[in-house]
């Protein structure tokens, strides 16, 4: 028998998530973003999930080739674009709209010999200082895009810094509408946190918004709201189970450092679950954790292989008792992966990412 611990991918709770984006988006369009192999999740495991998309942004190429073999032929956009001009001969091939940020994509596209010219999206610099081409700059490129031969529809895109915080979307929203106002083209704003929090908004109308983590059920400005707030569901269920129980007297101390030592008698199961499968080493004693269903406590430090968890509010547990780590019980209990990445001190995005190649995965 393999080692009990297994990840869960619930097609049902992608299918609702998405439904949910597109109620936030009223009018517009919805990427689902499935970068990161679908944030950790597998780009095959979420696709029948998220196939009512209108389409599917990512990064890698690869990606992108797994999409179509899926058999998806809508449309599909890079948003990094590409990152050599042999990329642009694939773009070509499986018909990938693709981001350009800056004067070298250009320049590649301006060589690229295709029959069929690139639908693009130009990237506005709206002040989150990564990719796009600055207020001031943006014109031009767009007056050089819009002379290439290589080139056929142009829509513009921009990204939120702090869409999921006090600043908000307003500054950035203006200066992409400033630098886009009177040109043709459809355009795309809005992650998660802008889609939720800002959406309603006339001025943040988009033609295309671009959700990745609320898709998968984590709360894009946790603790401000929770998954339960947003009416979104867990689509990532970490489970594993109790593979020894240890009896602790009052001054037993437990793992690595001895950092947790129990106060009175008390009963403590092991978990097959350690950093090495993912879960973060920075967990203190106290992050939640779902023992048959029933929410309990880690206590003591996270080993390579291991944690401890306080087995006192579920006196039935045993050997082989489900444990969840982060998501849904098979009583159907929950845990958001919020909770656990804030004990952590980050968020679901990384916790999603990093669950390790020898957990072996289902999708249900
Ligand atoms: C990752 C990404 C998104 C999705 O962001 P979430 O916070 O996961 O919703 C949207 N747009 C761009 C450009 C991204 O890189």
């Amino acid at each position: 028998m393999p080692r009990p611990i297994h990840a869960f991918v619930h097609t049902d709770a992608l299918r609702h998530n998405l439904q949910r984006m597109r109620l936030a988006a009223a009018d517009a369009r919805v990427w689902a973003v499935v970068k990161a192999n679908a944030y950790g999740h597998g780009i095959e495991r979420v696709f029948e999930g998220l196939r009512a998309a209108d389409g599917f942004a990512l990064l890698d190429l690869d990606e992108a080739q797994r999409i179509r073999a899926l058999g998806w032929r809508g449309p599909v956009l890079l948003l990094e674009g590409v990152f050599e001009a042999r990329d642009l001969e694939l773009c070509s091939r499986l018909d990938l709209w693709h981001t350009v940020h800056c004067d070298e994509q250009i320049d590649m596209l301006s060589r690229h010999k295709t029959q069929v010219p690139h639908r693009i999206f130009v990237k506005l610099n709206s002040g989150m200082n990564r990719l796009g081409f600055t207020p001031v700059r943006f014109r031009s490129a767009w007056t050089r895009l819009n002379q290439l031969p290589q080139v056929d529809e142009i829509s513009f895109i921009t990204h939120f810094s702090d869409a999921d915080g006090d600043k908000g979307i307003a500054e950035q929203m203006a200066a992409f509408e400033r630098a886009t106002q009177d040109l043709p083209g459809e355009r795309s704003t809005c992650n998660s946190a802008g889609l939720l929090r800002h959406a309603s908004a006339p001025a943040v109308a988009a033609d295309w918004v671009r959700p990745g983590i609320a898709l998968y059920g984590s709360a894009p400005d946790f603790p401000q709201h929770t998954i339960h707030d947003w009416d979104l569901q867990p689509t990532l269920s970490l489970r594993s189970r109790l593979i020894a129980i240890q009896d602790l007297q009052a001054g037993d101390t437990v793992g690595y450092g001895s950092s947790f030592q129990a106060d009175a008698a008390m009963r403590i199961g092991i978990v097959a679950c350690g950093y090495a499968d993912g879960y973060p080493r920075h967990c203190p004693t106290g992050t939640p954790v779902l023992v048959d269903g029933v929410r309990t406590r880690t206590v003591g430090r996270v080993s390579m292989d291991m944690i401890a968890v306080d087995l006192t509010p579920c006196p039935q547990a045993g050997f082989g008792t489900e444990v969840t780590l982060w998501g849904r019980a098979s009583n159907g209990a929950v845990l958001s992966i919020d909770e656990v990445a804030q004990a952590a001190g980050t968020v679901g995005y990384e916790l999603m990412c990093a669950v390790s190649a020898r957990v072996g995965f289902t999708q249900d």
